[in-house]
């Protein structure tokens, strides 16, 4: 049987939410007892058809497999797990004989349950996506314990779709799974490809049973650097899978024929991972043509596959100039691919819905963004017309071309767009800007005028969003609740937390982020060049979604932000009161950010309006600020090669931000999200006088790497970790302490928790704090 051919256009997933977020809200409903397992089924599936069909409406065709099946309950990884019985022991009892798992032990395995805890959960590449990381040993059992994939192909087709399963590929899988606590010292999880496989090759028969003509299996991992098993074991790997998979089994009567997406980078990395599948018998293979760029060169091993070109940006929101991206396609002739189609970079997964299901006439957004905008669906359409251009040749959808051109065009001149003053500004900025002058006459200086104790105690920022609190906001969006009572609400709070941290007996006070409703939308709001949707929701992770803002415009803030907050919280109180704000990083980080110039720049548009709101709350007597930069390991490229040129940019619009102030202000920094190996220069490289961090699962860990590294300012390692509940005692701050002034020397150690405590409850925060300050107590009269 010969291979059939791949659809002239598709994409490699599609959010699975709901438009409404209806899959957030039956899972969720599921989880509190109000409905069964069997509800949640039908509405799920309700879903997936609606989905498969409204794809197909948007121009996908639906007949060869260019609708993606990429639903899932909770996660792409997870179901990997479920699908192999992969579950981690202290999960065993869940599976059934056969292995498999129900829906609520799904979940369980997600969520946790008592005593047993969850999968971790960390970073799908350089998304804000959050997986599950699977737990793998050397006696993890594996069988075909789930057929949900098979099911769901069935379920679409009986509705009159052939889809397109997607799947994440074995190799992947592996490398981003951890060994799990029970297996040998150096045990690798990659070391089990030969155990996984054939159940895969169960799968793919199951599928070619079922008549599905296309799978897709993605192989992200040969895209990244940073994941921890070496290229060279990755390649070996992904060789020897598709050995099994493609060679061993005969398109069409064994397996469908494979299609492998290597979303979210080049796959010219150290090795070539292009002529690698190429080498392979898969049938096709899915480029990300938006991160990454392909030689016009012939690769052998092309002449028999279809390379599906991702020109359409699966990863951002902008909408396309079509012209521009048929150029793209039209660029990889040189490859001597088979056949060239398109396709998007990366899944759908994290862009909202439909632009179309904002309200872009009641001015709560910038109506001239619904043209400049493409969510999902858009970018469907997108794709079925350069797909048509393909086929149809250009002229076929030639008004088509021309309208996204003259979007992208009006978009370019648009006022907002390009502010002359920022640019200005931004160019007439010197060496200097971006420095402060010697650390030790700053330390001097800020001593003096603080007269700070040893190891002085301090918060990251936030205290607990109390159900009031959300109330308060939640009327005042409403109109229910005026401005001027929602500020009187917010003060109210601010003097319980400030009298509350005098009494705990901290040393450096904060207002406690009452009024924010995230620490990225509450900057977005209040700066020019931003805006914020009402249903432009993208899963975080599980039922957990966000709306991410988007900056499209030149920023510029039309008015100070935390000014009168801080100087408010500082009129309550004789202690000092720290001034608390995001930085260009995290800002950027947390958005839909302009794709229309580099990224460094949009940075130190945000650095620029930070350094004004500094400058004012300098001006208005709050002598410490901090500026947290949690998301600045987040941003760092996949690629080796691509890292300095990011941290430069990033830690020069930190510094940028902050290099305003004189000797005696105190800059703090906040951390957290990560493992810092990677980013240790760059921490040093902020030059803040204070560096909070998390650090206390690690047990204090980053305190010798940056001593060791050279650094030596401030520095704030988390004496506990605020993800729990759980009230650390005394004792065990107090043995963080110590460990941390071993480490490094004491004059630099600050005390606080591991992040900010707005996800607390009170009963925890005070008891924890309190344990805190008693800790620091004892550690202190040993100094
Ligand atoms: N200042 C913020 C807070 O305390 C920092 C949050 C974060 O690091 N994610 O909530
Ligand atoms: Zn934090």
């Amino acid at each position: 049987m010969s291979a059939p051919t791949f659809p002239s256009g598709s994409v490699l997933g599609y959010p699975r939410i709901g438009p409404r977020r209806e899959l957030k809200k039956a899972v969720e409903s599921f989880w509190a007892g109000r409905t069964t397992a069997d509800e949640l089924e039908a509405t799920a599936s309700a879903l997936r058809v609606a989905v498969a069909k409204r794809l197909v409406d948007l121009g996908l065709d639906a007949s060869s497999g260019a609708v993606p099946g990429s639903f899932s309950y909770y996660d792409q990884v997870l179901d990997v797990v479920a699908l192999l019985g992969a579950v981690p022991s202290r999960f065993a009892s869940l599976t059934d004989a056969k292995g498999a798992l129900d829906l609520a032990g799904y979940f369980t395995v997600a969520r946790g349950a008592g005593e047993d805890a969850p999968l971790e959960m960390t970073k799908w590449f350089d998304t804000n996506y959050h997986y599950l990381v699977p737990e793998i040993s050397e006696s993890t059992p594996f069988r075909f314990a789930d057929d949900r994939v098979v099911r769901q192909f069935v379920e679409a087709k009986d509705a009159g779709v052939v889809t397109r399963p997607v799947v994440v590929g074995p190799v992947t899988f592996l490398a981003l799974s951890k060994a799990a606590d029970d297996s040998a010292p150096g045990f690798s999880p990659l070391s089990r490809l030969a155990d996984v496989l054939p159940v895969y090759v169960e799968l793919l028969r199951a599928l070619a049973a079922a008549g599905a003509p296309w799978v897709q299996l993605d192989e992200p991992a040969l895209v990244s650097d940073s994941i921890d098993v070496p290229a060279a074991e990755v390649h070996a790997a992904v060789t020897e899978a598709y050995r099994v998979l493609a060679t061993e089994l005969a398109v069409g009567s064994e397996r469908p024929a494979i299609l492998v997406g290597a979303p979210f980078g080049g796959l010219q990395g150290e090795h070539d991972g292009l002529a690698l599948l190429a080498a392979t018998d898969v049938e096709a293979i899915s480029l990300d043509l938006v991160k990454g760029v392909v030689p016009a060169v012939p690769v052998p091993g092309l002449a028999d596959k279809t390379v599906v070109a991702g020109v359409i940006d699966g990863h951002n929101v902008w909408r396309a100039d079509l012209a521009a991206k048929l150029a793209l396609v039209e660029g990889l002739s040189g490859l001597g691919a088979g056949a060239v189609t398109v396709g998007t970079s990366t899944s759908l997964l994290h862009v909202p819905h439909d632009v179309e299901d904002e309200d872009w006439t009641n001015g709560s957004i910038d109506a001239r963004l619904r043209d400049w905008l493409a969510f999902a669906d858009q970018k469907v359409g997108e794709v079925a017309i350069l797909a048509r251009a393909l086929t149809e040749g250009r002229d076929a959808v030639a008004d088509q071309i021309e309208a996204s051109r003259a979007a992208v065009a009006s978009r370019a001149v648009a006022s907002g767009v390009v502010v002359p003053a920022v640019r200005e500004r931004a160019a007439a900025l010197t060496e200097g800007d971006f420095s402060r002058g010697d650390y030790a006459e700053r330390a001097a200086a800020q001593q003096a005028k603080l007269n700070l104790p040893l190891l002085p105690t301090t918060t990251i920022g936030s205290f607990p969003q109390t159900p009031e609190i959300r109330r308060a906001r939640a009327l005042n969006v409403k109109g229910e609740l005026s401005d001027t009572d929602y500020t009187t609400a917010m003060q109210d709070e601010i003097r319980r937390v400030v009298e509350l941290q005098e009494q705990i007996g901290l040393d450096v006070l904060v207002h406690g982020e009452p009024e924010r409703n995230d620490m990225v939308q509450y900057f977005a709001e209040n700066l020019d060049g931003f805006a914020v949707t009402a249903n432009g929701w993208v899963q975080s992770y599980g039922s957990r979604c966000v709306r991410p803002p988007i900056l499209w415009g030149d920023v510029t803030r039309p008015a100070p932000i935390t000014v009168d907050w801080s100087t408010f919280t500082a009129s309550l109180t004789e202690k000092p009161v720290k001034g608390m704000l995001t930085g260009p990083v995290t800002i950027l980080a947390w958005s839909f950010v302009r794709d229309d110039q580099p990224l460094g720049d949009t940075a130190n548009q945000v650095g620029l309006a930070l350094r004004d709101e500094i400058a004012d709350l300098e001006a208005a007597g709050i002598g410490i600020i901090q500026v947290d930069e949690p998301a600045l390991r987040e941003l760092l490229p996949l690629r080796k090669a691509d890292q300095a040129a990011y941290l430069d940019w990033s830690v020069s619009s930190f510094r940028l931000a902050t290099a305003g102030v004189v000797a005696e202000t105190q800059i703090h920094t906040h951390l957290c999200y990560s493992e810092f190996g990677e980013v240790i220069g760059a921490i040093d490289g902020l030059d803040a006088d204070v560096t909070s961090v998390e650090a206390a699962r690690s047990r204090m860990e980053i305190v010798p790497e940056l001593a060791e590294a050279g650094y030596a300012r401030g520095i704030g390692p988390g004496v506990y970790d605020i993800h729990s509940p759980r009230v650390p005692s005394t004792e065990e701050v107090t043995d963080l302490l110590e460990l941390a002034v071993k480490s490094i020397d004491s004059r630099l150690v600050w005390v606080n928790p591991d992040c900010g405590l707005k996800t607390r409850r009170y009963e925890e925060t005070v008891a924890s704090l309190e344990n805190l300050v008693s800790a620091t107590n004892a550690v202190r009269a040993q100094l």
